[in-house]
């Protein structure tokens, strides 16, 4: 597991602010990126929802929109799809759990809370209640 508080430290600094959309990005990129393995060479990645979870998978996988390696496919799926060169790779979508935590999150944001302690469950949490992960084939047309 690479280091989270660094991580979300990155996310802050190109996304500007705290929220509990681009931690959950994060967490979504950093569960697929250790699914596809190190090994599937360029990857590329598609986002199904234009949220701030774009810029946590942009630094969680390193697949930046502006080198066109991240793509955004808004169909209201907080979906991501990340594939190695092959085509080969996976499908990450976050669980009504997470969707329920983050607007908890965001609410408590709203009246006051300090970031850091707000977001922490959506920073530490179990990956496996925030995120479903599918493998996806090589050749699988899924947008
Ligand atoms: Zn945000």
């Amino acid at each position: 597991m690479t280091d989270l508080s660094d991580l979300f430290l990155r996310i802050r600094a190109r996304h500007g602010h705290y929220c509990p959309m681009s931690t959950l990005g994060g967490r979504l990129g950093e569960m697929a990126l250790l699914a596809v393995g190190k090994d599937a060479g360029a990857l590329t990645a598609t986002y199904h929802i234009d949220t701030c979870a774009a810029d946590g998978i942009a630094v969680a996988t390193g697949c930046l929109p502006e080198e066109g390696r991240l793509k955004m496919h808004p169909d209201g799926l907080h979906r991501l799809e990340l594939r190695g060169e092959d085509g080969v790779g996976v499908r990450a979508e976050l669980t009504p759990t997470a969707l329920e935590r983050a607007a908890a999150c965001r609410k408590q944001l709203d009246e006051g809370g300090a970031p850091d302690e707000v977001l922490t469950e959506l920073r530490t949490g179990p990956a496996d209640e925030l995120i479903a992960l599918t493998p996806l084939a090589g050749g699988e047309n899924d947008a």
